[in-house]
């Protein structure tokens, strides 16, 4: 009996051994912070209100901490991240954790934790004497999460202040949990922190890479002494153009680290490795991850490079970036590819980026079809489609892999049955479409006698205050405590009053204020097919703000107009021209969950043949002035140089699709929140805008060079004062900033505006500021 019972359990031991070394694993590289419910937001904003403590906060987080390493553990994932979650923002821990905290943080005297937001988000307290601006916020790679960028400068010093990731490494530990911590590698962390302004001309924060390793060995090394047995170090500036001259720093990086550190899986999420995969090859690490959900075509060089190695490959299969539910048979066949190379026991399945990106779980929607929910997968799911994929690997086809199988034969089913008129008319498009009947000095002419303006005309970008009584009749409306009549009153008063103030105040082109819209990207999304929103889809935008974008899930088309109603409404007040105001077709893409199954070209076609019809109905219903809001086409630029052509190609062509419905005496206007055009200026002068307006009262005038440079001849508003804080700007501060622009700009071809919409100010210090403008007009028009 006791030798078969030998036997037998020998035999069970070796294979779970055999079986373990064989095997493929599962990760996740991150996570959302907002936890179920919104608990960590809540509690943050709570606790900037004053309304609880900075114990209770912490008691918050640290449930939510809890309830993300269940939820991916429960899901069957291998390596669960720690030390990525953050109040805040992750970069903005690093450089707190590392006592970067710039003297005018300190010099405020506060805790730790007001320390923290403060940098983050800046702090005022007139009464106790703080006033300390924020961090400069930058965007992440080509999402639209926001990171904090402290500033450095060649004296900056690295102390370990804050060991976030030991301690979160530990407490997960404490609650049987074993994780793999994820810091940023040194060479991205260096890269995104910001230059201080005072800097010397030849510094960057590359150059204080020395300094900081002996931090990076602390942090690594003390993992390492607690048991960690692997670490994950992000280094997403691998995807950009500029990190293939980074080999050197790479090479003494991880040569330095690798020898103190657990083992070391290098991620390289956002993009592809490129040439990087010359260096990164022969660095000491464990395991380097791909990015395979963007760039798919990268693995077979990358297997290529390292199957002679001893680095392991991580591919990041399941995207973090979006809410489709993954093909893990498409999967499956690019994870074998891996495995035919390398071995199972090197191949690790993961998600393409942190899931920081997308919501927490699709349990919660409950207006969506069960159609449309067979479509999804947020976090929760991702993490076990993840675990199912690595099952697969190893032969074991779970449920829900059965189940992913017939879903997404669903849903290509329903991709080919969806709408083909609207793609034979994207078929369709000629290159006649692109352009406006005339070239730009015609049109004018027929504008000016159409629109009859002044010289330096005054307008507003769109959006007046969106007061609280709008906010609320509009909550009601949802809830059907109004109806439809009697929110529209509502909103034609709102547009009367509009139309009043701009009357007495003495604007020239006039706007309808945009009180019916929610949000610049919904409002038109709801109006339009092959859209679907989710109830409690909050994806991080900064801080404790999110966003819900929507979904493009199918072929857009728009049924009915839009904007028509409320714009010829306001017309119908007034003898002023009314400007139309509609958001581009880059920027609705930009701003949402595109479809996965077809091109972001040909959504945005498609959004740009809607938008063209809706041009068209503006004209006809006597606007003579339409703005195409495209602040996104900036962001939406690829990471990689090479990839610039094509996108702005097809960016340009979709606005120019929008516009060019109408004829010469129609102004067309667009607007973008920046004015760093630089690299991209040809591109905008493209998009043949009859007006633009920009964002420039914050920018050094330096910026206005680049029009002239390059011979800008259309009319431009470079806008003459920060919408962005309630400060009214002085008639005299108007005059001047017009005054300095003119010296820049052709008089004639200069128009007056502020930065941006105005849909977060107040109407009283909306009131004198455009007040002051309209008066700052006026002064022009007599000295030019
Ligand atoms: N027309 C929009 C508004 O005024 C533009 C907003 C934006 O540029 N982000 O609100
Ligand atoms: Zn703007």
């Amino acid at each position: 009996f006791f030798f078969t019972f030998f036997l037998l359990l020998s035999i069970f031991i070796y294979n779970i051994n055999h079986h373990k070394s064989k095997m493929v694993k599962s990760a996740v590289l991150g996570y959302p912070r907002i936890g179920v419910g919104r608990a960590t937001k809540k509690a943050i904003e709570s606790y900037w209100a004053g309304n609880s403590t900075a114990e209770e906060l912490e008691s918050v987080a640290k449930a939510v901490r809890k309830e993300r390493w269940e939820s991916i553990k429960n899901a069957g994932v291998d390596f669960i991240p720690s030390g990525e979650f953050t109040l805040y923002d992750h970069l903005l821990d690093h450089s707190y954790n590392f006592g970067v905290i710039p003297q005018r943080y300190v010099e405020q005297k506060l805790s730790g934790l007001d320390t923290y937001f403060a940098m983050g988000r800046g702090k005022q307290d007139r009464a106790k004497g703080i006033d300390v601006v924020a961090s400069e916020m930058g965007k992440f790679f080509d999402s639209n999460y926001h990171i904090v960028k402290v500033d450095h400068s060649p004296d900056t010093e690295f102390k370990l202040l804050n060991n976030q990731w030991l301690n979160e490494y530990k407490e997960a530990k404490a609650l049987g949990i074993e994780t793999r911590p994820v810091l940023f590698g040194p060479i991205t962390y260096l890269s995104l922190v910001r230059k201080a302004r005072d800097a010397p001309a030849d510094f960057e924060p590359i150059q204080l890479l020395d300094k900081l390793i002996p931090v990076y060995k602390e942090v690594l090394a003390s993992l390492k002494e607690a048991g960690a047995e692997y670490v994950q170090l992000d280094e997403p500036i691998l995807s950009l153009d500029k990190a293939e001259s980074f080999g050197a720093e790479f090479k003494k990086v991880y040569e330095a680290l690798a020898p103190v550190a657990p083992k070391i899986t290098i991620t390289s999420a956002y993009g592809r490795v490129g040439k990087s995969i010359d260096y990164l090859k022969e660095l000491p690490i464990h395991a380097l991850h791909l990015d395979l959900d963007r760039e798919p075509k990268q693995l077979d060089s990358v297997l290529e490079a390292i199957k002679d190695t001893k680095i392991d490959i991580e591919l990041g299969l399941i995207s973090g970036r979006n809410i489709w539910k993954n093909d893990l048979n498409a999967s499956k066949a690019l994870a074998q590819k891996a495995i035919d190379v390398l071995g199972a026991d090197r191949v690790v399945v993961s998600t393409s980026s942190s899931l920081l990106h997308t919501p927490i779980s699709i349990k919660v929607e409950k207006k969506l079809t069960e159609q449309q929910l067979s479509w999804l997968s947020f976090a929760e799911e991702k993490c076990e489609e993840v675990a199912a994929l690595a099952h697969a690997l190893n032969g074991q086809e779970t449920a829900l892999f059965e189940q992913n199988t017939k879903d997404i034969a669903a849903r290509r089913e329903f991709e080919r049955t969806s709408d083909s008129a609207v793609r034979d008319r994207v078929a369709g498009i000629t290159e006649e479409m692109l352009s406006r009947k005339a070239p730009f000095p015609e049109r004018r002419a027929a504008q000016k006698k159409h629109l009859n303006l002044p010289k330096f005309p005054t307008t507003t970008i769109g959006s007046f205050p969106q007061t609280k009584e709008i906010r609320q009749a509009r909550a009601k409306f949802g809830k059907g405590e109004l109806t439809a009549e009697q929110y529209e009153k509502a909103m034609e008063a709102e547009i009367q009053h509009a139309v009043d103030f701009q009357e007495k105040t003495g604007l020239d082109l006039f706007v309808h204020g945009e009180p019916e819209r929610n949000d610049m990207v919904q409002y038109f999304g709801e109006q339009l097919t092959g859209f679907i929103f989710t109830q409690l889809g909050w994806v991080q935008s900064y801080g404790s703000r999110y966003v819900r974008p929507p979904i493009v899930v199918s072929d857009v088309s728009r049924p009915a107009p839009m904007t028509v109603r409320w714009s010829a409404y306001a017309q119908s007040l007034t003898k002023k021209p009314m400007k139309g105001m509609l958001t581009g077709p880059v920027t609705i893409l930009n701003w949402s969950f595109p479809r996965a199954d077809v091109s972001k070209e040909v959504q945005s076609k498609q959004l740009a043949l809607a938008l063209r019809d809706e041009v068209v109905d503006l004209a006809n219903a006597g606007i003579k002035a339409i703005q195409v809001d495209e602040p996104a086409i900036r962001e939406g630029l690829p990471l990689r140089k090479s990839d610039w052509d094509s996108y702005l190609k097809w960016a340009v062509d979709s606005f120019r699709l929008s516009t060019s419905g109408v004829e010469n005496d129609i102004q067309v206007h667009s607007h973008f929140c920046y004015s760093d055009f630089g690299d991209i200026f040809p591109s905008i002068q493209a998009l043949d805008a009859d007006v633009i307006s920009i964002e420039a009262s914050k920018a050094d005038l330096k910026l206005l060079d680049v029009f002239k440079s390059y011979g800008y001849s259309n009319e431009i508003g470079p806008g003459v004062y920060d919408i962005h804080s309630p400060r009214v700007p002085s008639e005299q501060e108007i005059k001047d900033r017009i005054a300095a622009m003119a010296k820049v700009l052709p008089a004639d071809l200069m128009v007056v505006n502020p930065d941006c919409g105005l849909k977060t100010r107040g109407w009283k210090e909306t009131e004198e500021s455009l007040t002051n403008l309209v008066a700052a007009a006026r002064w022009a028009r007599e000295q030019y």
